[in-house]
């Protein structure tokens, strides 16, 4: 069977970018390895991509506007988002209801792993499990995360896997009641030595995680250490792990295939945020590939657009980590500069919709000032 499009992998970034393709009229075929895989992931998304890509209501299980972040001196800092929510997704109902989505606007869905793709002039051969015949099609994106076969078999450059990270789904229990409408970040070296630890409530369990970077610490002691910190006592009913790409790909476009999402690269240093990036890549990708078909407009104009909108986002947040992650004494500083209301509502209007508003010069002035006194005074 010959198609225009094949979509490999069914996360949010390919169902997002097979419903576009498939809304647009092109034949489109969607192959994820396994329909009942369960995505380790916080599933926190912010207000705008509920808002762009229509995210009804039954699958926000928590609509959060409390924050707090703690440093490794146990000082907290409560913060209230006036103007919007960290939406709390659970991603087994949520990439779900995408790929139906998907479905709906005429894409195939095809429970298969991609073992080996062959490219030829004007098509590729696509190789896929459980005996099924192979799939042709004119264009290829491969949404199939962070280890991506896409990106091997057709020799994208390599994928800078920087962070493992662990979670825990734990029941509600006393311990954990306090957490119950509140988002927690943990800054604490003992938590996490280059990342940072949360705490996600969602409505009938609370996913508790951390990070660090790969091959340098042991996520599993890492775990457990702010697991006892927390003090909870219950065990956890589920664990997951898996690596978040921190850095995009050198390059995620080719002529007749691109990149989405994790496989790209897509996820933001510091905050390690990326369901929003996975869908507007696909949404972008789908749309310039559409531009292609139709009017031969060359691919690389997606991956353009896509840097152009989000590499001062990345930028600001690979400074970030760099600067204040690198020890205690930083953290500590980190968490003290939260406490000023101008950092706090820039850091809420570029999580919640990507927008990066330059504050008054006063305002930025007064941040500097902040960042050179706690950095100095260390806390
Ligand atoms: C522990 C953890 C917590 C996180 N928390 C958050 C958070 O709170 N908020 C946030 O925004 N981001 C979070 N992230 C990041 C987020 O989960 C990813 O950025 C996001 O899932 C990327 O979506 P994707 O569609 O690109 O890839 P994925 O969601 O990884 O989807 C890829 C799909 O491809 C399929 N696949 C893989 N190989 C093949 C193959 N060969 N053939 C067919 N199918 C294949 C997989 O089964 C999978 O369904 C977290 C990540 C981790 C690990």
């Amino acid at each position: 069977m010959h198609y225009d499009v094949a979509v490999i992998g069914g996360g949010p970034s390919g169902a997002v970018a097979a419903a576009e393709l498939a809304k647009a009229g092109h034949s489109t075929i969607l192959i994820e390895r396994n329909l009942a895989n369960v995505k380790p992931c916080g599933g926190a998304i912010p207000l705008g991509l509920i808002e762009e890509f229509s995210i009804p209501d039954e699958l926000v299980e928590k609509k959060l506007s409390r924050m707090s972040v703690r440093s490794p001196h146990g000082r907290t800092i409560s913060m209230h988002m006036p103007n919007g929510y960290v939406g709390m997704v659970r991603r087994e109902r949520f990439d779900q209801y995408l790929r139906q989505k998907a479905v709906s606007a005429g894409a195939e869905l095809v429970e298969a792993l991609v073992k080996k793709i062959e490219r030829s002039s004007d098509r590729f051969t696509i190789h896929l499990s459980r005996d099924l015949p192979p799939v042709e099609a004119s264009y290829i994106i491969g949404a199939d995360g962070a280890n991506s076969k896409t990106a091997d078999e057709l020799g994208f450059p390599p994928n800078d896997l920087k962070v493992i990270a662990m979670q825990q789904r734990f029941h509600y229990c006393d311990e954990l009641k306090p957490y119950e409408e509140l988002v927690e970040i943990w800054f604490d070296g003992e938590v996490s030595p280059d990342f940072y630890g949360w705490i996600f409530p969602k409505t009938d369990h609370i996913a508790i995680g951390t990070g660090t970077e790969e091959h340098r610490h042991n996520i599993r002691q890492l775990q457990q250490r702010f697991v006892e910190k927390i003090g909870i006592r219950e065990k956890p009913y589920l664990d997951e792990a898996a690596k978040i790409p921190m850095k995009p790909r050198s390059s995620f476009t080719q002529q007749r295939a691109i990149l989405v999402g994790d496989a790209a690269g897509l996820v933001t240093p510091a905050n390690g945020e990326g369901i929003f990036f996975a869908m507007r890549s696909g949404k972008l990708g789908a749309l310039a590939m559409i531009e292609q078909i139709r009017h031969k407009t060359p691919l690389a104009e997606y991956e353009k657009t896509f840097r152009k909108l989000y590499a001062p986002i990345f930028f600001g947040l690979q400074v970030l980590q760099s600067v204040y992650y690198r020890n205690d004494r930083l953290r500590e500083s980190f968490v003290a500069i939260c406490r000023d209301q101008d950092v706090q509502e820039i850091t809420f209007d570029s999580y919640l919709y990507k927008k990066m508003i330059p504050a008054p010069w006063s305002v930025q002035m007064k941040i500097m000032a902040k960042n050179v006194y706690h950095l100095v005074k260390g806390c």
